[in-house]
């Protein structure tokens, strides 16, 4: 094999997928992408500039002078370190209008390809196996139930000192989000045909890190 596989991976809000990518992509000495966080940079800085979130005009020109950069842990948007702004309420109840711009996706899905370009990668997104590495050598699907998905995302808030949402919230706007990222017209959220199913409710972080290592490995020694 000439460059590093590539591994792919999408599911809906709150899978585990972050966590996921990122222990993968230490196990096997990959670079991780988490493009949630640069549709969520985007959102952020639609909401400190004030635009209307369907001012496609303007958001397109915010889009092409946004320098976002991905440096491990940290996101980093136009000088600004916005690695916790990025994860409130506020941006997550917002990011997924922007995420369905035909201009916002076009800029961020280049920006993506060209950090992929050379494989040795493991992204997590929503469109990851179905348009910006249909080629990924492994490809999955990972999900869970949306009271799951609440839950992790309620201890994720409490970790991160972001203060208690209740689990009715965030079951709406996770459920919120789900649809309108699986309705869109642009690459909206749906599992690849070639993608490998994993429903993440039983399963510990590690079984899930393990079965993705496993097929990355079996692809790797073919
Ligand atoms: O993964 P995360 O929850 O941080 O993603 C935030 C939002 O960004 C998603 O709900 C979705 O609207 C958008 N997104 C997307 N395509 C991706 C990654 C994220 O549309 N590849």
């Amino acid at each position: 094999m000439s460059q590093l596989p590539t591994i792919a991976i999408d599911g809906p809000a709150g899978a585990g997928k972050s966590t996921v990518t990122k222990l993968v992509a230490a196990r096997l000495g990959l670079l991780f992408l988490d493009t949630g966080a640069m549709y969520r940079s985007i959102a952020w800085l639609v909401l400190e500039a004030n635009l209307a979130l369907d001012d496609e005009l303007k958001i397109a020109e915010l889009v092409s002078r946004a320098k976002i950069v991905l440096a491990g842990e940290r996101v980093v948007v136009n000088g600004i370190d916005v690695t916790e702004a990025i994860r409130t309420q506020t941006v997550s109840g917002k990011v997924s209008a922007i995420a369905k711009l035909g201009v916002v996706r076009a800029e961020l899905v280049k920006q993506q390809q060209a950090i992929g370009a050379q494989g040795g990668i493991v992204a997590e997104g929503r469109d990851m196996c179905t348009q910006v590495f249909p080629d990924a050598q492994v490809k999955i699907f990972l999900t869970a139930s949306v009271g799951e998905r609440a839950r992790r995302r309620q201890q994720d808030l409490r970790d991160r000192g972001q203060g208690e949402v209740s689990l009715a919230e965030l079951e709406q706007s996770i459920a919120e989000r789900d649809t309108i990222d699986s309705m869109r017209e642009i690459s909206p959220l749906k599992k690849a045909v070639d993608a490998v199913e994993i429903i993440s409710d039983n399963l510990s972080i590690e079984e899930v890190v393990e079965t993705i290592v496993a097929m990355y490995e079996h692809v790797v020694n073919k």
